[in-house]
């Protein structure tokens, strides 16, 4: 019988306070480590900000890492289309501006919902919500975290449900870039790009579902994220599939946001551990680490 080696398991899809999620990154390599992982790729969504830190604390730790980065493109509603860009140079001057721009893009949005709460009767200011943030990336979750503390709903999901989510009573959408503008941009930065939670693109059948993929590889897509938190067996078997067919990566992630998503655990998305030949394939192809 095969025993399973130490160092079998991964997690590629994760955030950090630099984003939405609670931990620091020093913290989320700390619980990588702990958790029995042996590589970790930090995707923070617009930033790259955690990955420094992050390098460091997993090299003290001799956990493998890959910097990356998550960014939300154009798609019609109701679905969302997440990319996520692998191996990025954090020093990149290409992704310095992207970043700042989406930051910006941010920075538009989160005044008009916190406006449109206090007109409901929600009393939550935008230093509140910066404060929750701690850093540059504001995002709903942190809008959520604080409707939570002061009571207006008893959970994040609620908050989505009631006034966050894209039917919600304060719902505003960001300027996002568009898909081919994405893919250019993480490929100009050095990095992968790589087709988030498929899941969430919310195609209503297989052939919808191949042509959107198919027109992401005709610019560039480098992979799918096969394995996720969103996704039961028959969707990692269909994901798979359509990597196989396109000769794509196949990446996976819990998608981690501490206690901002509490049912998730580091390294395991919907019962599922990701294996380590997808972190050495990913490095295999961007030729970073670290
Ligand atoms: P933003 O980047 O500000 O648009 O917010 C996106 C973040 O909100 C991502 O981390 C999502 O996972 C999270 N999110 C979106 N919809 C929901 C929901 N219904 N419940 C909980 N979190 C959500
Ligand atoms: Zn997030
Ligand atoms: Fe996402
Ligand atoms: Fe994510």
């Amino acid at each position: 019988m095969d025993v399973p080696k130490h160092n079998a398991y991964v997690d590629l899809h994760c955030h950090s306070t630099a984003s939405d999620g609670t931990l620091s990154s020093t913290e989320l390599v700390r619980l990588a480590k702990d958790s029995g992982l042996s590589a970790l790729a930090l995707t923070d969504h617009d930033t790259v900000a955690g990955t420094a830190e992050a390098a460091s604390a997993a090299g003290s730790l001799s956990l493998d890492f890959l910097p990356a980065i998550e960014i939300s493109c154009q798609y019609p509603h109701p679905g969302t289309m997440h990319l996520l860009g692998y191996g990025i140079d954090p020093n990149s001057p290409v992704l310095r501006d992207l970043t700042q721009r989406l930051i910006a893009a941010r920075d538009n949005r989160n005044p008009r919902i916190i406006a449109r709460l206090n007109e409901l009767g929600v009393a939550i200011t935008m230093v509140e919500v910066e404060r929750e943030a701690g850093g540059d990336v504001v995002g709903r979750p942190h809008i959520a975290a604080v409707l939570v503390r002061k009571g207006y709903v008893s959970s994040i999901k609620h908050a989505f449900d009631k006034f966050l989510g894209t039917t919600g009573l304060a719902y505003f959408d960001k300027e996002r870039l568009t898909a081919r503008q994405a893919l250019d941009l993480v490929h100009q930065s050095g990095g992968l790009p790589v087709l988030a939670h498929p899941c969430q693109l919310r195609t209503t059948n297989d052939a919808e579902l191949e042509r959107v993929v198919k027109d992401l590889v005709d610019l560039g897509l480098a992979g799918i994220e096969t394995i996720h938190s969103d996704h039961d067996a028959s969707m990692v078997e269909r994901y798979t599939r359509l990597a196989e067919r396109y000769g794509l990566l196949k990446t996976g992630g819990s998608d981690f946001h501490g206690g901002n998503k509490k049912d998730i655990a580091l390294g395991i998305a919907n019962g599922r551990r990701i294996p380590r030949e997808f972190f050495d394939a990913l490095v295999e192809r961007c030729g970073r680490k670290g």
